[in-house]
């Protein structure tokens, strides 16, 4: 088991509903660690930009829209396979899918105000992680 970091976002429907302090619990009831973190509203550039892999999808325009409807909470997670294990309690994309207990299950609304991001492996960490934090504003735990 390796140490790793992951980038997270409490999407604007999250920070809407109030669940905040819930989702940032059950990371650390699960041993995962906030290395970082900020409240943002993104542009959409930075929407745009941080969804670039989605371009050609069909929901790309509303997915932007969405958020940047609202203010983001936009973390580092850092634990013992944190990428994956973000993934875990988040569950499925669409929350009528996802497993109970998971943020998705208990807080989304639909496919889309899916409550929770969290980066889906070591590629998209490693270009999501910079994407908003430099260096100098991660807790150096891991090194
Ligand atoms: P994730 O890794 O589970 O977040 O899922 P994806 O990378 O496939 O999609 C990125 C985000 O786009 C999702 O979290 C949703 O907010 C949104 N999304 C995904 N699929 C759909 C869809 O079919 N329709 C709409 N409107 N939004 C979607």
């Amino acid at each position: 088991m390796a140490i790793e970091r992951t980038l997270s976002i409490i999407k604007p429907d999250g920070v809407e509903k109030d669940v905040i302090g819930e989702i940032i619990s059950r990371f650390e009831k699960a041993d995962l660690h906030v290395a970082a973190m900020k409240m943002i509203h993104m542009s959409k550039e930075q929407a745009e930009g941080f969804y670039y892999v989605h371009k050609d999808k069909p929901f790309f325009n509303s997915l932007v829209e969405f958020m940047t409807s609202g203010p983001c909470v936009v973390m580092v997670i850092e634990g013992e396979d944190a990428i994956s294990r973000v993934r875990e309690l988040m569950g499925a994309t669409d929350p009528s899918k996802a497993a109970p207990g998971t943020i998705r299950h208990d807080f989304a609304t639909d496919i889309e105000k899916n409550t929770i991001h969290g980066s889906d492996g070591p590629e998209a960490a490693s270009f999501e992680v910079p994407y908003f934090f430099s260096k100098i504003e991660m807790v150096n735990s891991e090194e």
